[in-house]
């Protein structure tokens, strides 16, 4: 093994949740899991973060002999086509047929409990429930929350927890938190991708997992109506070099008509913010998503200009500072219309 593909004896370990909250949860899953019901949760519209960190520790608990082992997510139990070759997927089951009183909770990649859907009143009823999460804004609502705002990723807290576990990383777990890793640092390319993040890659490479061929499925696929969906929307988005103190602002929106005419399913513009956050002369980018007849998933991503998080919190959602989100009610022209009367008030 390379030096990189251990965590050597005494290295400071990533700092963040306190000693005695990861001690909590070591005892919590040594205790409970062995012989009781064990239910794990991710986000609703679940993206690689969500999914990579729940199934990776998922594979971990099942390594440690947990039989009784559930994931899910709330809403229909669509997983996108890129994630759809995750190991561990066995281990999903809809939201009605998870645990009703399950003996310990995991939450993955949750930053508030209105993510949670319909499964917010599994942790209650459980004996723990233990919160891992990097979003700064985790309103703490486990009874063990171990929330690492300097991680790049849900999966860094993952899989320092199953370090602590005892449990060694294998080729499935470590496919699982990389598509974690990959997704949230957008191919390791954001602010957060520190030393610690490429460490930990290098401990998932060394697994035997292969990098070249996720990318391609996670990243560099997509239908060829996606593409021309893509070219559709990209199409009518407008300019506004004057928002946001004259950082400017580009945005655009996809109708649910459009992923009808195209035959899309609505995953495809997950990463459509992408191509849209490309724009020199804008420093905010918004893509409006049609979700209902009157409602609308807002992205937001900033380069540095703006807080974002602040303006997807004053509008009832939440996420990071250089990426969140929030759900919309209106026109598209009128969603974006109250991004922009926000953006003055969350400039960095
Ligand atoms: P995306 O634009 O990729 O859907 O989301 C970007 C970030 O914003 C993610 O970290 C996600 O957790 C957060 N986010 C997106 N939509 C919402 C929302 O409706 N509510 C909250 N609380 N966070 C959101
Ligand atoms: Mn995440």
């Amino acid at each position: 093994m390379t030096e990189v593909a251990t965590r050597a004896a005494g290295m400071p370990r990533q700092s963040g949740p306190a000693d005695a909250d990861w001690s909590a949860a070591v005892t919590a899953v040594r205790e409970l899991a062995p012989t009781g019901r064990v239910l794990l949760i991710c986000h609703v519209n679940p993206d690689g973060d969500a999914l990579g960190s729940m199934l990776g520790f998922a594979l971990g608990l099942r390594r440690l002999g947990v039989t009784r082992l559930q994931a899910t997510f709330p809403g229909g139990l669509d997983v996108p086509v890129p994630f759809a070759e995750l190991p561990g997927l066995d281990l999903l089951v809809p939201e009605d047929q998870a645990y009703e009183d399950p003996d310990l909770v995991i939450v993955f990649d949750v930053a508030a409990e209105s993510r949670l859907g319909g499964l917010v009143g599994r942790l209650p009823r459980a004996k723990a429930s233990v919160v891992l999460d990097h979003h700064a804004s985790n309103t703490r609502f486990g009874g063990i929350n171990l929330v690492d705002a300097r991680a790049a990723a849900t999966s860094m807290v993952c899989e320092e927890l199953l370090d602590r576990l005892d449990v060694p990383l294998d080729v499935e777990i470590a496919e699982c938190l990389y598509v974690a890793l990959a997704t949230d640092t957008g191919s390791f390319k954001f602010d957060m991708t520190t030393p610690q993040v490429h460490e930990m890659a290098a401990r998932l490479i060394a697994t035997g997992i292969r990098p070249g061929e996720i990318s391609r499925r996670i990243f560099d696929t997509r239908p060829f109506g996606a593409m021309k969906l893509f070219g559709e929307v990209l199409g009518r988005a407008a300019l506004d070099p004057t928002a946001a103190g004259g950082h400017g602002m580009v945005w655009t929106y996809a109708t649910l008509d459009d992923l009808d005419r195209h035959q899309q399913a609505p995953y495809v513009l997950d990463t459509l913010i992408d191509p849209v956050r490309t724009v020199a002369e804008a420093d905010v980018s918004v893509l409006v998503k049609q979700l209902g007849v009157d409602e609308w998933a807002v992205s937001l991503r900033s380069k540095g200009a703006v807080d974002v998080s602040g303006v997807a919190v004053a509008m009832g959602g939440g996420g990071h500072r250089l990426a969140a989100g929030f759900t919309g009610h209106g026109t598209p022209g009128e969603v974006v219309l109250a991004v922009r009367e926000q953006l003055d008030r969350f400039l960095i």
